[in-house]
């Protein structure tokens, strides 16, 4: 059965379990109060009235606690019905991100092997082809294993004095060049910001958010700006890309989350980026958050202490 179906039949079993409970409830409530009358209230009318405040009392504890087990059971089971379908897809999106470049190197060794007599532009187009594609395959791996590094708690930080300006320059640089549009990236680094960083840290969550700024963003051009705030360091990504809509600038950073729209169904992904670049940056003590751009596009920009 689809596991949204079963989700749904979970949700409305439960609610109706919820409400026969609240239902049988108010009637014990209801036989109780009227035996207390019949019994008490010619004898001793006072007993009579303690005796019913007493069920109202007891009976409204009751309920405030069963209403809070429902609400927090109901938003658990909520919960598990969305990481189901987001594990689901990333299930598919994986095979599929696993499949395309599997197939793209077989047919570029075979083509290889078939055609000795290719020239040696040919043959090198071809090489090159197979190496970006088993680098693609590579960056999937390092992050599948990233993201289980994480979950476990076995991520361990490694700060060092670095140059923050430097390795910005050169991360953005080198990104320009795989994206293979130099000029892509403009950027506005103020020199000279050093500071205790993990730079393999921040290495990755520089390029994850680089590489979603040209998924998302097309041949537009990308800002990325570096300065120093107080004791912290502001890095800002921003692209002309189509933008996130306010009610999903929280749920972009949930693992296996991607928007349901045409521009990310037709780009590849996994949905794991923005979840490993909160962690990491959570991990070192940072802050993360998406604004929208002007005139048009995302605006990331990451907080991170320099100490
Ligand atoms: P992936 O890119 O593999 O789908 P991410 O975790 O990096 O996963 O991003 C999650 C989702 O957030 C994307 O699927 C996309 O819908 C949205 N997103 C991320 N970055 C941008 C961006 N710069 N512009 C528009 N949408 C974005």
């Amino acid at each position: 059965m689809d596991s949204t179906k079963a989700g749904r039949r979970v949700s409305v079993l439960f609610y109706l379990l919820t409400i026969y409970i609240l239902f049988q409830f108010i009637w014990w409530a209801y036989l109780l109060i009227n035996l207390n009358l019949e019994l008490h209230e010619k004898a001793d009318p006072g007993l009579a009235n303690l005796k019913i405040w007493m069920v109202i009392g007891e009976g409204s504890v009751f309920l405030i606690i069963l209403l809070s087990v429902v609400f927090i059971m109901q938003r658990t089971i909520r919960k598990e019905i969305s990481l189901v379908r987001q594990q689901r897809n990333f299930l598919l999106s994986i095979t599929h991100e696993l499949r395309t470049p599997l197939a793209a190197i077989q047919l570029c060794l075979e083509t290889l092997s078939k055609h000795p007599d290719l020239n040696s532009d040919q043959r090198g187009l071809l090489q090159k082809n197979a190496s970006e594609n088993t680098d693609r395959l590579r960056i999937l791996i390092d992050n599948v294993l990233l993201a289980t590094r994480i979950d476990s708690g076995e991520e361990r930080i490694h700060k060092t004095e670095t140059n923050i300006s430097e390795l910005t320059q050169k991360i953005s640089d080198r990104m320009a060049h795989t994206i293979g549009a130099d000029g892509i990236i403009h950027t506005k680094v103020r020199e000279g910001i050093s500071g205790l960083i993990d730079p393999h840290n921040f290495e990755t969550i520089l390029v994850n958010l680089i590489e979603n700024a040209h998924k998302y963003g097309g041949d537009n051009p990308i800002q990325v700006s570096l300065q120093k705030e107080n004791a912290q360091v502001l890095l800002k990504i921003s692209d002309l890309g189509p933008g996130i809509p306010t009610e999903f600038k929280e749920r972009i950073f949930d693992k296996f989350y991607r928007l349901e729209n045409e521009e990310t169904r037709s780009k590849k992904g996994t949905g794991l980026g923005l979840y490993i670049v909160k962690e990491l940056i959570g991990l070192n003590r940072g802050t993360i958050r998406v604004e929208s751009n002007k005139p048009q596009g995302s605006s990331f920009s990451v907080m991170l202490p320099l100490d």
